[in-house]
């Protein structure tokens, strides 16, 4: 093994990326997780996500050795962690795996709508903590869009044979780290028709009106509500409340609290439906918002895996993290807010909190499909992207190898050896702590297993994998 050690000093290439987020998280993560009297408390699969991103792309805690037969030159890549929560190089390969799924496997050539629908506080607060809420409040979502799609053919054709489709993804936070669940859903505009002969004819949708817009969010609104206060969400007229707080809650709801018209509206004058429209052509209804104003043209591909990426992207971007002194940590937004804010400013503590509040409950799927694509749909196989021509094949997913993926995501080229260009292959995990350390001494490399509390080699006895060339290699390289 030293030889090849003593081999490799001459022919590698890898620096080991600096993470300032890391850094951030690292420094305060070990006292905060034993002392904080709320984050010592939170469930362990959390914490553990917090440790895992703390060893992400770090050589001390293993890697895999990559090698070309042609220059007998190596390159390390170190492993990541693979957490869902906020680590920023794994949502980034997560969300270009899933924008590629999507565009070159699922998504049909035909139009496509965005309907994006946010929540009032009390129901972000609800679907944050329990996959329940967000589970009926989304199929709610789905349903009434679907029918409103449907409607619009059900005179000319049996509305049985019309099957709407969409897939959406979950987003469970804000730009400034804070939790606001809400949903991207990407419709195809229109349905499809199910024939006996041919294969599913699709029809495009008419225009959508804002009055339609209108009449779909207050139905959604109406049967979130009514979902929510039949599985003892919301208490309506519990207890009869206090006079005084009686009023307050009624002048807060704009209601009426004594006499005949008890618990109605305050009258309003003019023509007052109660649906608010915001900025970027959203509409606002009780604290819901919905927003339908992205349309993607059949042929216009890239476009729609550019939204693919956006609505599938994590919380936190590298870029947009900065320490700016004093134990101050700012957060860029993506675009500047209606109210002229640009960023948030935290302590390292209190980035650290928002940071664990984004973990998602376990199991919880961020990502859903509906209609057409639900995973046993009888059209799916029918209507999903066709095959194109031989030559011209789209690769599955579940086949595309994991170099291809790291190049799609982070322009790195892991199979292509930098100094020739011939094909890098790996031939050996390195897992084990000692071995760990004698390679990244020999080769220099600056690593540490800091962070982490006491660290000790997790996996036990040796469990390196070297592929069958390692013992086979000229003893010359
Ligand atoms: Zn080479
Ligand atoms: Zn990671």
């Amino acid at each position: 093994m030293s030889q090849s050690i003593l081999a490799l000093k001459k022919n590698y290439q890898q620096i080991e990326r600096t993470c300032v987020i890391r850094d951030i998280v690292g420094h305060r993560w070990p006292s905060l997780k034993q002392h904080n009297p709320l984050i010592s408390r939170v469930p362990e699969f959390v914490k553990n996500e917090v440790d895992a991103f703390l060893k992400c792309g770090v050589f001390a805690f293993g890697f895999i050795r990559l090698y070309c037969r042609d220059c007998h030159h190596s390159q390390l890549l170190a492993f990541s962690c693979k957490t869902r929560g906020f680590c920023p190089s794994c949502s980034a390969r997560r969300m270009s795996e899933s924008a590629i799924k999507l565009t070159e496997e699922l998504l049909p050539e035909v139009p496509i709508r965005q309907w994006v629908l946010s929540f009032p506080f009390f129901i972000r607060y609800l679907m944050a903590y329990d996959p329940k809420v967000v589970t009926a409040v989304l199929s709610i979502h789905t349903r009434t869009i679907s029918s409103w799609y449907k409607s619009k053919h059900k005179r000319k054709y049996e509305k049985k044979s019309l099957h709407a489709g969409s897939v959406t993804a979950i987003q469970r936070f804000g730009g400034a780290l804070n939790i606001n669940p809400h949903f991207h859903s990407l419709f195809l505009d229109g349905v499809y028709r199910e024939t006996e002969s041919k294969d599913p004819q699709f029809l495009k949708s008419a225009l959508l009106f804002d009055s339609e817009k209108e009449k779909i969010l207050k139905k959604i609104v109406q049967r979130v509500t009514r979902w929510l206060s039949k599985n003892g969400y919301i208490e309506e007229d519990s207890k009869e409340p206090a006079a005084l707080s009686a009023l307050y809650a009624a002048s807060v709801e704009y209601r009426i609290a004594v006499g005949p018209r008890r618990g109605e509206k305050i009258q309003l004058f003019g023509t007052d439906s109660g649906v608010s429209r915001n900025e970027s052509g959203g509409l606002g209804y009780r604290g819901f918002n919905l927003h339908a104003g992205v349309k993607i043209k059949a042929q216009d591909r890239e476009k729609l895996a550019t939204l693919c990426r956006y609505i599938l992207r994590g919380p936190l971007a590298r870029e947009r993290v900065n320490q700016i002194g004093g134990g101050k940590v700012s957060v860029r937004f993506k675009r500047p807010w209606s109210s002229g804010a640009t960023h948030v400013v935290y302590t390292e503590e209190e980035f650290i909190e928002k940071l664990v509040a984004l973990v998602p409950p376990r199991r919880a799927n961020l990502v859903r499909y509906h209609g057409v694509f639900a995973p046993n749909a009888r059209l799916r196989e029918r209507i999903k992207l066709k095959e194109k021509s031989k030559d011209e094949k789209v690769k599955r997913v579940s086949q595309i190898p994991w170099a291809e993926l790291l190049k799609r995501t982070f322009g790195i080229d892991p199979e292509r050896c930098k100094r020739c260009g011939g094909k890098l292959r790996p031939i050996a995990v390195i897992m084990r702590f000692e071995l760990i350390d004698q390679i990244l001494e020999s080769l220099k490399i600056k690593s540490q297993r800091k962070y982490c509390g006491s660290v000790q080699d997790p996996r036990g006895p040796p469990r390196e994998w070297l592929s069958e060339d390692y013992d086979q290699l000229p003893t010359d390289w």
